[in-house]
């Protein structure tokens, strides 16, 4: 997975398929990513006692990276991305249309 914490994405699929948001956190192991404003849903928890209230906590929930692709600022696009290795060899990840470096 070639995704990081704070790119910018757009979802490719789903309920938020269009929309662009900030990578939040990522769960490399599984290839899940939690973007902000995406993929909101509400957890209901119920009172315990009888003078407590009820409550409802809305959360982004994860998505899999294979619905989010690298958003390009300079095609205004989503893309795929290219590694592009330096004659010392540091990796940079690229655009795979424009070449335009994806900074992070
Ligand atoms: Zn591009």
């Amino acid at each position: 997975m070639q995704l990081k914490t704070g790119d910018n994405v757009i979802i490719n699929s789903g309920r938020d398929r269009g929309k662009k948001g900030k990578i939040l956190q990522v769960f490399p192991a599984k290839k899940l990513v939690v973007i902000d404003g995406a993929n909101e849903r509400t957890r209901h928890i119920r009172s315990r006692r009888s003078n407590d209230k009820g409550q409802k906590i809305s959360f982004f929930a994860p998505l899999h990276a294979s619905n989010v692709m690298l958003f390009c600022e300079k095609c205004g696009k989503g893309r795929r991305l290219k590694m592009h290795v330096a004659a010392d060899g540091k990796k940079q990840r690229i655009c795979a249309k424009c070449q335009t470096p994806f900074n992070v």
